[in-house]
């Protein structure tokens, strides 16, 4: 229970990585503050048996990160709920598909909008309180597209090599206040924003989802086999932890390999 007494804030933790790095964070004891879109009562379902099992304090604080006044609103709401914002996690992203001459303008402003500059608001918003206390984690979800590009990711690409650039930055800031600032740099994980690229890559090809999965991991992934949202969890977990005090800029890879090629 090393993060007992702590409060951990997971952007985009309604689905996929983000409730898994929430589920692991709660089962290493933190309170957790929830945020990300979806049906009301279908969080309240997820933030409630969260708490229940637990047996921690789990609020939802709302926030479309891509606005900077909600962002700074979210670690408020979060600080008055919870006492304080100990770890935060910057993971709510999202994907558009498309080659940069036919990419839409208002996707590639999106995708900035949410993939980077959601989390530089929210860095922005909640560094001060751990600076205060003397303590604090950074989790930065940026992607082997932060290290490595594909087709047809410009925004995407580029928002994950920013965040990267952020990360750097900020944990030279807090080198000696106690933050630690890192990323950690998924592969392939089998979650609602994949799966939505694997049907449409099935219905182009005329192949099954089956197929595509296996051609996704093929063309990308050594390890034949996806990451889960826990194993991303368990990485944040390992950033958080007191055996990780002087580990501080760095972007972890969990990608089965994909780098390393
Ligand atoms: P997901 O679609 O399952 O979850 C995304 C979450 O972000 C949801 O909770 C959604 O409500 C939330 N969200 C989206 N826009 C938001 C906004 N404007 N404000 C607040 N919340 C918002 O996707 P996922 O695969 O779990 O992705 C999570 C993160 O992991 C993303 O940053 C993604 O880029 C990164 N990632 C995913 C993979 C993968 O293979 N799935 C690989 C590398 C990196």
């Amino acid at each position: 229970m090393e993060l007992k007494g702590k409060v951990a804030l997971v952007t985009g933790s309604t689905s996929g990585i983000g409730l898994g790095i929430a589920r692991v964070l709660a089962g290493a004891g933190a309170d957790i503050a929830m945020n990300g879109f979806g049906d009301p009562a279908e969080i309240e379902k997820l933030r409630s048996d969260l708490a229940a099992e637990f047996g921690v304090r789990c609020a939802f604080v709302a926030a479309d990160i891509s606005d900077p006044a909600a962002c700074a609103a979210m670690i408020e709401s979060a600080t008055a709920e919870l006492g304080a914002v100990d770890v935060l996690v910057n993971n709510a992203g999202v994907q558009f598909t498309a080659a940069v001459e036919e990419f839409p303008i208002e996707q590639w402003n999106r995708i900035i909008a949410i993939n980077l500059s959601g989390a530089f608001y929210a860095m922005h918003a909640a560094l001060p309180g751990m600076m205060k206390k003397g303590w604090g984690r950074v989790v930065n979800i940026a992607s082997a597209h932060g290290l490595v590009a594909s087709e047809h990711k410009a925004a995407y690409v580029a928002a994950k090599h920013g965040l990267l650039g952020l990360t750097k930055v900020a944990a030279l800031e807090q080198a000696n206040t106690g933050v630690t600032v890192n990323a950690i740099c998924p592969g392939w994980v089998l979650t609602p924003l994949v799966q939505k690229q694997i049907e449409e890559r099935a219905k182009t090809n005329g192949t099954s989802v089956q197929q595509e999965e296996h051609a996704l991991l093929a063309e990308k992934q050594p390890m034949l086999k996806f990451s889960t949202p826990e194993h991303i969890g368990a990485a944040a977990r390992y950033l958080c932890s007191d055996g990780a005090a002087t580990v501080t800029g760095i972007a972890l890879s969990v990608d089965g390999g994909w780098v390393a090629q």
